[in-house]
């Protein structure tokens, strides 16, 4: 049974989610039903997105609650069939409070060729500290593909999962929404610069140098910024 006070902020998980699914059809991160959202409401649950519903028709109370086992609390809806995702990656990042994970294209493009976006663009090593890894092909929607994409994840706020797109966590959702625009963006640098002979990379030593900024002082900031759009 949840507690009134879980209650106001599921309320306000859903509304964000929603407002998020609109926000990554506009920028063309997601398309139909494909991808999926999620917030963590506390250590026994979180906020995720229904299975097979397009992003455009989606209402507050569609949006499904889940415990960290996947089992149903809230809401009509089935949810996301990439639930084991969401809850595996809870499970090891406990900072993680909220999950995107979409199809968009270039990083898709870029999962499909099972190639890291390399560390060659600042907003990226900025916020990934490094390339964004691919992990290990697994079916959607199974233990394998939570397990593997887990893995990819390691220290870093995004992976690739293998000829199927890529997943953020983030310390808030606009954060996690952040972080997918920009490995969106730097996927589409890195295939535009293949065609010309291939980037080149930071050096490792700039690249800690701008990871630990944004971490010590540029993410609040933004975090401020963030919660007064999205809260
Ligand atoms: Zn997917």
């Amino acid at each position: 049974m949840l507690i009134l006070q879980d209650d106001r902020i599921i309320d306000a998980a859903r509304q964000q989610i929603v407002a998020a699914g609109l926000k990554m059809i506009e920028q063309k991160m997601i398309a139909g039903s494909w991808g999926n959202l999620s917030i963590k409401i506390n250590t026994s649950c979180c906020a995720i997105t229904p299975s097979g519903r397009s992003y455009d028709s989606l209402n507050t109370e569609d949006i499904v609650v889940v415990d960290m086992q996947g089992n149903k609390i809230e809401g009509a809806l089935i949810p996301s069939s990439e639930t084991p995702l969401h809850l595996a990656v809870y499970e090891a990042i406990p900072e993680a409070q909220a999950i995107v994970h979409t199809h968009s294209i270039y990083a898709s493009a870029c999962a499909a060729m099972h190639k890291p976006i390399p560390a060659l663009i600042e907003d990226l090593v900025q916020i990934i500290g490094g390339s964004v890894d691919v992990a290990e092909y697994a079916l959607p929607g199974t233990e394998a593909l939570a397990a593997n994409a887990v893995k990819a994840l390691q220290n870093k706020k995004a992976a690739l999962l293998a000829n199927h797109g890529v997943v953020c966590w983030g310390s808030s959702l606009n954060s996690a929404l952040m972080t997918a625009e920009i490995v969106e963006k730097a996927a589409q640098i890195y295939c535009i610069c293949e065609t010309m002979g291939g980037a080149k990379l930071l050096p490792e030593a700039d690249i800690a140098v701008m990871h630990d900024f944004y971490k010590q002082h540029y993410s609040k900031r933004q975090t401020e910024k963030g919660d007064e759009v999205l809260g």
